[in-house]
């Protein structure tokens, strides 16, 4: 066994490989596949997860001045 022949496993679909230009991914394709996933999963999670924090802290913010105002006069 030579240390020239490096084997990489595919994390997409596990296939054993030695090419080493879309390491450690098999193919394109399969480089592809993990990109878009990664990046439509993280993309929709962080949207999600800001949008309803701003609204509530914004809500919060207008509420709250508001409430005490009313209260001292
Ligand atoms: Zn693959």
């Amino acid at each position: 066994m030579q240390s020239t022949d490096k084997t990489y496993k595919c994390p997409i679909c596990g296939k054993e490989h030695t090419d080493n230009t879309y390491r450690p991914f098999c193919s394109k394709r399969c480089a592809d596949i993990d990109l878009g996933k990664w990046f439509n999963g993280d993309y929709s999670f962080e949207a999600v997860e800001l949008d309803e924090q701003d609204i509530e802290d914004i809500a919060a913010l207008h509420n709250a001045p508001d409430q005490n105002n009313q209260e001292t006069k």
